[in-house]
């Protein structure tokens, strides 16, 4: 709270932004689309095809009843297209259109130790279950960036010659991104095109966060009796997130940390959409009249939502832009968005609806 230069629900407008949270990631995207269509309809005197919206307030604990919501709404929720949550612009003020997202397996492992937590001078000869979470964890993945629990990549889909051109032509800006971060090099030093395959296409596992112990300030000589780590692993088509989490436990109780409890959280499939279908088709023609230039292109998001739940499961090709920008700082302090991004937001919603229209 205390990072935030304005209270984070007055949605302050500064310099030609607004400054709220979840101005960005989501609020402002439904917004604009709301007033887009309010606008439509002021002129056109209707709309020229239906519009659904799907708001969906468990996006970020893992959209745990959405499933059994389109499953029992199947007719309600059926469409020609989807224009999803989000949707950025480049570093370079271009526009951004996405086509997919990561999937995710998000765990928490806890080792659990004596039934206390007591002097840390009983650790000579007693086990310490932080060390043995830092040993479990030491299995999962090396400094190659390399995740060794078996059968892991089994299902990872081989790029064709589309999948390449596409990433050939996504706009990355490698030198803004460390600016921006206070960086000076990506993983492995990688860049060009291998970063942004890695970016892309390549499934993750990470430490999103550690327990154990004593953490507060200055010191305390103890030996912890429980150790907790959150994991997250972003999944690329066709991994499928259960089918991980089964293999993750399995390699604990092959790694001999069988005692080591694995608590599911969030299971979310990654989802894909062809860049070349009509939706597409409408939302880049549309984007070079609203925005002046072409839209890059990005085969798919490395963030992670219920795109193949909503979408691809049920035949619905998905597409996301939007309202945001490279530095809008989702899920941090001041998130923001630049008015002007905004308003173009609402034409281009607008565009859309109007062009896609004619083409179905
Ligand atoms: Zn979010």
């Amino acid at each position: 709270m205390e990072l935030w230069d304005s209270p984070p629900f007055a949605a302050e407008i500064r310099d030609g932004r607004i400054y709220a949270r979840g101005v960005a990631d989501n609020k402002g995207n439904l917004s604009a689309r709301l007033a887009a269509v309010h606008a439509y309809t002021a002129v056109r005197g209707g709309l020229p095809l239906n519009v659904k919206f799907v708001i969906e307030g468990e996006e970020e604990i893992g959209s745990l009843h959405l499933r059994e919501f389109v499953d029992a709404h199947r007719e309600l929720v059926q469409a020609d297209g989807c224009i999803w949550e989000f949707g950025y612009k480049n570093a370079d003020g271009s526009l951004q259109a996405s086509f997919g997202v990561k999937g995710m397996c998000y765990v928490e492992l806890v080792c659990r130790g004596a039934n206390t937590e007591m002097h840390s001078s009983h650790a000579a000869v007693i086990e310490n279950p932080a060390w043995r979470l830092i040993w479990a964890l030491n299995t999962l993945k090396t400094p190659d960036e390399r995740i060794h629990i078996k059968g892991f990549y089994d299902k990872v889909a081989s790029l064709s010659e589309t999948d390449i051109e596409a990433l050939r032509q996504m706009a990355y800006d490698e030198e803004s991104t460390l600016e921006k971060f206070g960086l000076d090099s990506f993983v492995l030093g990688l860049s060009g095109l291998p970063l942004k395959e890695k970016l892309i296409y390549q499934p993750t596992c990470t430490v999103c966060g550690f327990q154990s112990g004593y953490t507060g300030q200055g010191k305390k000589t103890v030996l912890p009796s429980e150790a907790r780590v959150k994991l997250d692993f972003r999944l690329v088509p066709d991994q499928d997130p259960f089918e991980i989490f089964r293999l993750l436990r399995r390699h604990l109780d092959e790694h001999g940390f069988a005692d080591i409890e694995a608590i599911p959280y969030t299971m979310t499939y990654p989802a894909r959409t062809p860049l070349d279908n009509a939706l597409a088709r409408s939302v880049v023609r549309t984007a070079k009249q609203i925005y002046g230039t072409e839209p890059t292109l990005k085969p798919m998001s490395p963030a992670t939502g219920p795109m193949y739940i909503l979408c691809q499961r049920i035949g619905i090709p998905a597409v996301s832009v939007g309202v945001g920008h490279f530095a809008s700082n989702n899920h941090a302090p001041n998130e923001n968005i630049a008015v002007d991004d905004y308003i173009q937001g609402i034409k281009h919603i607008a565009a859309i609806i109007e062009d896609f229209a004619i083409q179905e």
